[in-house]
């Protein structure tokens, strides 16, 4: 997934994913096997994000399963904030684009 887009906006230009706090993260598995889009992996011994822009746009659900509250995501508000500005410039952009 990564590489794509979201809303006609690059994926990775989208700063949503999640965080681990290593100080907090029991490496049980758990956000593993809940999410299916390979966010998750095992380095050596420890739980980490491998692929962040795997991580569907605005979902959290990963944080509400880690049992120790070691899962966190940046605020949605400023994803929306984020996401109203790349859609102007992307939209900008396509305009240029088309009356070329
Ligand atoms: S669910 Fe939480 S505690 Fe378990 S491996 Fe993932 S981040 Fe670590």
């Amino acid at each position: 997934m990564s590489g794509g887009t979201y809303q006609n906006i690059p994926r990775d230009e989208i700063p949503w994913y999640p965080t681990i706090d290593s100080n907090l993260c029991l490496n049980d598995n758990v956000c593993i096997d809940f999410c299916s889009n390979d966010v998750f992996r095992i380095d050596d011994i420890n739980t980490v994000v491998a692929n962040p822009y795997n991580c569907v746009v605005g979902c959290s659900s990963c944080g509400t399963q880690c049992p120790s509250g070691a899962i966190t995501f940046p605020d949605k508000r400023e994803l929306i904030e984020v996401l109203r500005t790349l859609r102007a410039k992307y939209s900008q952009q396509r305009n240029v684009e088309s009356a070329r």
